[in-house]
């Protein structure tokens, strides 16, 4: 079953009475390279597991069950699940799930289905909802080993940046505590039906044991992060004024002691910045 061809999608489609639910984000891949591709690279071996959001019609999922030791796919849409069943027949190693990714306990998943084994993730995600997904997974700190995800390419860009290039920003920084992101390849929207507006590129997240930064306070440490980015064009120091409890003085001395400039903006700062600073701002918060 060539899952990638139009005459196929659209066949299946009318078989089972569904249609592509934009609310979703359905832009089902129809380049059979690309899902072979991602299968190949996404580091799963036969001893490994793989946990895929968002299956769609399963093309991506195919490829996945022929590298992987068992594939758990949680997919929304109820009205792909029939359509699930028959294009997964073939394969015993692949277990659906019909839920909403983000009201799933991804640790109670990951307990219950992924035992004796290293565990990869894998989606071609909906671009509505593409860093929420990334944050639930690389928050749960579960053990995923990489996180291989098709986004839209701008996403890809910024995910990859650092603090010295313009795409940076908040989530770039929240990211890159929890793991090194790369890009594998780029994927223009003709790849896709539909097609969407935008190009989408393929990344990686090789998740850290360790972050690469000790904080304090992780949640100061975020809170920080979103604040800095918030109001681009503002200092940093004005830009955390009224965000984290202290006064504008407290912010300015607190950005010295850490050896930042006063006029420095908050895209300048690396999460190694991010989190000096945070420390310090902890401490002045602690001697209130
Ligand atoms: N994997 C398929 C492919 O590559 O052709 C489909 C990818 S499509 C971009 C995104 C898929 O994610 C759709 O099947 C959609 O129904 C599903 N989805 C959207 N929101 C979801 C959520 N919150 N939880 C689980 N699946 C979701």
């Amino acid at each position: 079953m060539k899952l990638t061809n139009i005459g196929t999608v659209k066949a299946l489609m009318e078989k089972h009475g569904i249609k592509f639910q934009k609310k979703f984000g359905q832009n089902f891949l129809i380049n059979e390279d690309v899902p072979i591709r991602i299968a190949e690279e996404c580091g799963a071996t036969e001893n490994d597991y793989v946990l895929e959001i968002g299956p769609g019609i399963g093309t991506l999922t195919r490829e996945l069950c022929s590298v992987a030791k068992k594939v758990v796919a949680v997919e929304i849409d109820t009205g792909l699940i029939p359509v699930l069943e028959e294009t997964l027949a073939d394969f015993d190693n692949v277990e659906v799930i019909n839920a909403d990714i983000m009201k799933t306990d991804i640790k109670a998943l990951f307990d219950e289905k992924f035992v004796g084994g290293d565990v990869y993730v894998c989606a071609n995600l909906p671009y509505y909802i593409t860093t929420p997904i990334l944050m639930l997974l690389l928050e749960s700190r579960l053990p995923f080993k990489k996180m291989t995800f098709m986004v839209q390419k701008e996403v890809a860009d910024r995910l990859c940046s650092d603090s010295k290039d313009g795409d940076y920003g908040a989530v770039t920084a929240s990211v890159s505590y929890y793991g090194k992101v790369k890009k594998l390849f780029n994927v223009s929207a003709g790849n896709f039906m539909p097609a969407p507006k935008v190009d989408s590129a393929v990344i990686q997240i090789t998740v850290y044991d360790e972050p690469p930064v000790k904080v304090e306070d992780e949640k100061l440490f975020f809170r920080v992060i979103k604040a800095a980015f918030e109001q681009r064009r503002k200092t940093l120091i004005n830009a955390l004024s009224g965000k984290v409890g202290l006064s504008k003085e407290q912010i300015a001395e607190s950005a010295a002691d850490a050896g930042l400039d006063e006029n420095i903006r908050g895209e300048r700062l690396d999460i190694a910045d991010f989190a000096r600073l945070s420390d310090i701002i902890k401490k002045k918060q602690n001697e209130e």
